[in-house]
């Protein structure tokens, strides 16, 4: 008897596993980084992070709305979202996936690249998918998928993938950026990600290594970064002044 509703247990597992696997989704969330008085970037940084996150972000929500997706925005106008309130919105859309848009910045002028975060396991295809597509259309490095516990990507219960779309210390990527139909571009190739996802997937590979860059002099706050990072990626002196300089901003903290 007992070994009978073992098996029962395991047959129902199975199949509520592989029922769920077959799940589509039908809801993209997009979350455009950034936003109000939190402008992104490093301080002097030319092009705004805030303003190129929610442009890309609008681009992306009409291609996938016309692609027959609804599509649910953390932010559609300059103001300040708490990841909380960001996360809370991901959570709450059924059969839905969790795209953030970021680009990125650094003190080195020459860095460039584009690279893409992930956090749960279901979520690596997503991100691999969405990585070499971007990827395709820029002309920028590969910096690699990568797995990280950003607030957004750890807190979020569906699969949500973060992609930084180059960077805007870098001149050659800023002025790209700053370029109506590359933005456009960018958009279409992220929404291709999503789209081709189980097919792209298989072909690329992922990585868990620290960046190379230095971001440690950020002092604005970069919602990626979540005072309780995880204690290997906390080593780095990069992870210490982010940890340090959310401490010093506790009293007034809107992150989390
Ligand atoms: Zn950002």
């Amino acid at each position: 008897m007992l070994r009978l509703s073992l098996c029962v247990t395991v047959l129902c597992v199975t199949l509520s596993c592989s029922a769920h696997a077959e799940t589509r989704y039908t809801t993209i969330v997009i979350d455009p980084g950034h936003g109000g008085f939190d402008r992104g970037g490093i301080p002097g940084q030319r092009v705004a992070e805030k303003v190129m996150t929610l442009d890309v972000s609008q681009r992306l929500k009409t291609i996938l709305q016309n692609a027959g997706y609804r599509v649910v925005m953390t932010r559609d106008t300059d103001e300040f979202i708490p990841l909380g309130t960001r996360v809370a919105i991901a959570n709450s859309q059924p059969n839905a996936i969790f795209i953030c848009v970021h680009f990125n910045s650094a003190t080195r002028r020459g860095a460039n690249g584009i690279e893409t975060y992930f956090y749960s396991t279901e979520s690596a295809p997503l991100a691999a998918s969405i990585h070499a597509s971007v990827l395709g259309g820029a002309p920028s490095e590969n910096r690699g998928v990568r797995r990280r516990g950003y607030f957004v990507l750890r807190r979020t219960n569906i699969p949500a993938v973060l992609v930084e779309c180059g960077f805007l210390t870098n001149p050659n990527e800023a002025q790209y950026a700053e370029n109506a139909a590359y933005r456009q571009k960018l958009a279409q190739n992220i929404a291709r990600g999503i789209l081709n996802r189980p097919a792209v997937a298989s072909r690329t590979s992922y990585t868990n290594r620290s960046s190379r860059v230095d971001v440690g002099s950020q002092p604005f706050l970069d919602q990626r970064y979540v005072r309780e990072a995880s204690g290997r990626s906390g080593k780095s002196s990069h992870r210490r002044k982010i940890a340090s300089a959310t401490r010093k901003r506790k009293k007034t903290s809107v992150d989390d």
